[in-house]
């Protein structure tokens, strides 16, 4: 979706794909931000409601390392499904942060819940600045995926001993790659802070027919907040509609 068109203070439609589309409903659920400021265009909008959207806080980023083992490696069963490693010794939320990764989040994956793969898995999750990854040259960008490979691999040595010659393939994600496919700004992973919530409540008592799903700190933004908030958003647009 490149646009979403109003006139006056009613959506009229989108463009898609170079293609315009009329509507009387959009329901988006992209970046909050994005939608207000970038799809719609804040010209459309009371400049009180476009300092409010501004002065929405941006969740943090990630970064993510898959790893796939050889077909017929394992690990044991005794990792569980979710582990969370830290070795900071205090709470610090810029340590959380920091490319000098001491917390790590490991999910693993068994071909018993995965029957179609057949493989044993790992993604190592940790939270990250999107200033640590955005704007570099090309080649300091690879060096620092490859320095997270690596020393994700050495962290995750002592539940899966062994894993270097157990694994088959190593990828990494970055907070680029989630800016990329998810077109959140700054490659937020869990949308906007808690003040997005009225703005996105308040967005279609200012353009009718304006709607917005998604992660607005609702059950911390994940999926479950986004799943529910969609549900309760869907109704709104149901009864919208209905009214006409
Ligand atoms: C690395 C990472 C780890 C996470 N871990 C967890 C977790 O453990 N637990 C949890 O609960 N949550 C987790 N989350 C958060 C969770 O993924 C989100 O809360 C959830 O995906 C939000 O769902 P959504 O449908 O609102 O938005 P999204 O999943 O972001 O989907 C939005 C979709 O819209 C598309 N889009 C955006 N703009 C446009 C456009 N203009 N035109 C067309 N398509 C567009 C995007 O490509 C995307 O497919 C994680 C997120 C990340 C990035």
């Amino acid at each position: 979706v490149e646009k979403i068109h109003v006139e006056g203070r009613q959506v009229v439609g989108v463009t898609v794909n170079g293609q315009p589309i009329k509507t009387r409903a959009v329901l988006s659920n992209a970046n909050l931000k994005v939608t207000v400021l970038q799809l719609i265009g804040s010209e459309h909008f009371d400049p009180d409601f476009v300092e409010q959207t501004e002065a929405v806080r941006l969740n943090n980023s990630s970064t993510q390392v898959y790893m796939a083992l050889k077909p017929d490696e394992t690990f044991d069963e005794s990792c569980g499904d979710l582990l969370f490693s830290s070795t900071a010794p205090v709470f610090q939320t810029d340590m959380l942060l920091s490319r000098n990764v001491t917390s790590r989040t490991y999910s693993f994956y068994y071909p018993r819940t995965r029957p179609e793969l057949g493989r044993y898995l790992i993604v190592a999750s940790t939270n990250a600045n999107y200033a640590d990854w955005a704007g570099l040259p090309r080649e300091e960008y690879d060096r620092r995926k490859a320095d997270l490979a690596e020393t994700t691999l050495e962290a995750i040595e002592k539940y899966v001993p062994g894993i270097r010659d157990k694994v088959d393939h190593v990828e990494v994600g970055t907070p680029l790659t989630f800016e990329r496919y998810t077109k959140h700004w700054a490659g937020a992973s869990f949308g906007t802070k808690f003040e997005g919530l009225a703005v996105s409540r308040g967005l279609p008592e200012r353009i009718a027919g304006m709607y917005h799903a998604g992660s607005v700190a609702i059950i911390m933004s994940g999926w479950l907040g986004a799943v529910n908030y969609g549900v309760i958003v869907a109704n709104d647009v149901d009864a919208f509609l209905m009214k006409k």
